[in-house]
């Protein structure tokens, strides 16, 4: 499943974020607090794309209500909650992909987690495989988003975003 959608500025990009972790929360955890599917979501693109405003747009809808700092340096930030974590991490900064089994976030990759990742492709090899595939680039002065799944539960989440 492969889909497109237009962003024209910052606060689109920050509902899409939102909309997704809508779209993660199975309807009837919305509201009530219990497990979620959890996801694992890459996010692509150049510097300046828009994926850490995605994400900051994905942590509020999700709850998080303090501030959310860019993972740039820490590599990963998370945000703990009773229906399920989230981490958003940006391997930008990793110089071989063997780095991240140094992180200790071996916890972080369990089935229902929220994994967000910047720079997937640094980690290759050594962080899970992705449920969803989002890609950022330029269009115009806004982004284009193209989105794919890659498991069953990447299309049951891309089916509740595009229904
Ligand atoms: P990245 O994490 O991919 O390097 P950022 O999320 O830090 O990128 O965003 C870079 C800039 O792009 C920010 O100034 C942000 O406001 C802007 N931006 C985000 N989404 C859009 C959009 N849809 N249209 C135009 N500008 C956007
Ligand atoms: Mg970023």
């Amino acid at each position: 499943m492969m889909k497109q959608q237009f962003l024209a500025d910052e606060a689109q990009t920050l509902d899409f974020g939102k909309r997704l972790a809508l779209a993660i929360m199975s309807p009837s955890t919305q509201g009530e607090v219990s497990k979620n599917l959890g996801a694992v979501v890459y996010l692509t693109g150049d510097l300046g794309a828009g994926k850490t405003t995605l994400a900051r747009g994905f942590i509020q809808g999700y709850g998080h209500l303090g501030p959310i700092k860019s993972p740039t340096y820490t590599l990963v930030e998370p945000y703990e909650f009773e229906r399920g974590n989230v981490y958003h991490f940006d391997l930008y900064r990793l110089s071989d992909p063997e780095e991240v089994d140094f992180l200790g976030v071996d916890d972080y990759f369990e089935e229902g987690n929220i994994c967000l990742f910047e720079w997937p492709l640094k980690g290759t090899g050594r962080i899970p495989k992705a449920d969803l595939l989002i890609d950022l680039t330029d269009s115009g002065t806004g982004r284009a988003l193209n989105c794919r799944s890659d498991s069953e539960k990447g299309t049951k989440i891309a089916e509740r975003l595009w229904p």
